[in-house]
């Protein structure tokens, strides 16, 4: 076994509260591609008149919510993905007591089909949706089972994915969950970021441990920061370390 899984291997054993910060690399084993990578959505969505950092923005999910919907069914929702090993790897650890939360960029559901409980969803979810005019939720099939613009059965209102689009901020709960619980780690584990992009490298700096691991299969601003650095693949690396 290499020896920086072999340290990681010894680091996991020795923690007890272990927190996980994942990017879209953590999904893109499971068949989700990520947003700037070559292979990545910015790069190989050309055909939909605009450019996707526009048409997922709040100002045009309201005055163009069709076309919205139209990138948005067939870019971002990847129904049949299921949890690679990296998912269902930090489910385990959950189980076991050491892992204490999931913070995550992605907005695919996986880490909870792995089984995993405590997940904070800093993008929100593809899996809820809710009414703009009444507040009511939708699960994700009202989205991929209707055309066009989904309305509210109760009150004919737009449903908007519960996402946060370009302009949105984030939800301030998750936020502070998300804080509270990197500042109590006692080892932060990032993988399948870049953190190139806000707010992700904003997170990594509330940890104050000398545990932080990072595991991305290129470079990141955060390397020189590591105490463990890993460029290898996240799904492979988790199936090394935990039984
Ligand atoms: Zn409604």
């Amino acid at each position: 076994m290499d020896e920086n899984i072999l340290k990681l291997k010894k680091l996991v054993s020795e923690s007890s509260n272990i927190v996980f910060f994942g990017g879209a690399g953590v999904s893109t084993e499971s068949g989700i591609p990520d947003f700037r990578s070559e292979q990545g959505i910015y790069n190989t969505v050309k055909n939909f008149g605009y450019p996707p950092e526009q048409i997922l923005s709040h100002s045009f999910f309201m005055k163009n919510p069709e076309k919205f919907y139209d990138f948005y069914r067939s870019t971002m929702i990847y129904e049949n993905a299921k949890p690679n090993l990296a998912h269902l790897r930090l489910a385990k650890l959950e189980k076991q007591g050491k892992l204490k939360a999931i913070v995550t960029q992605n907005i695919d559901g996986l880490h909870q089909l792995a089984g995993s409980k405590t997940v904070y969803e800093l993008h929100g979810s593809i899996h809820r949706n809710y009414c703009m005019k009444c507040g009511k939720f939708y699960p994700l099939s009202t989205i991929t089972e209707s055309k066009g613009v989904p309305q509210c059965k109760e009150c004919g209102g737009t449903i908007k994915p519960d996402v946060v689009l370009y302009e949105e901020g984030l939800d301030e709960e998750i936020i502070n969950n998300s804080i509270k619980a990197i500042k109590k780690a006692d080892m932060l584990i990032v993988g399948g970021t870049s953190l190139n992009v806000y707010p992700a490298a904003s997170f990594v700096n509330y940890y104050d441990g000398n545990k932080l691991i990072l595991i991305n299969k290129s470079k990141t601003p955060y390397d020189r920061y590591a105490d463990l650095l890993i460029h290898d693949s996240i799904g492979k690396v988790f199936n090394e370390i935990i039984e």
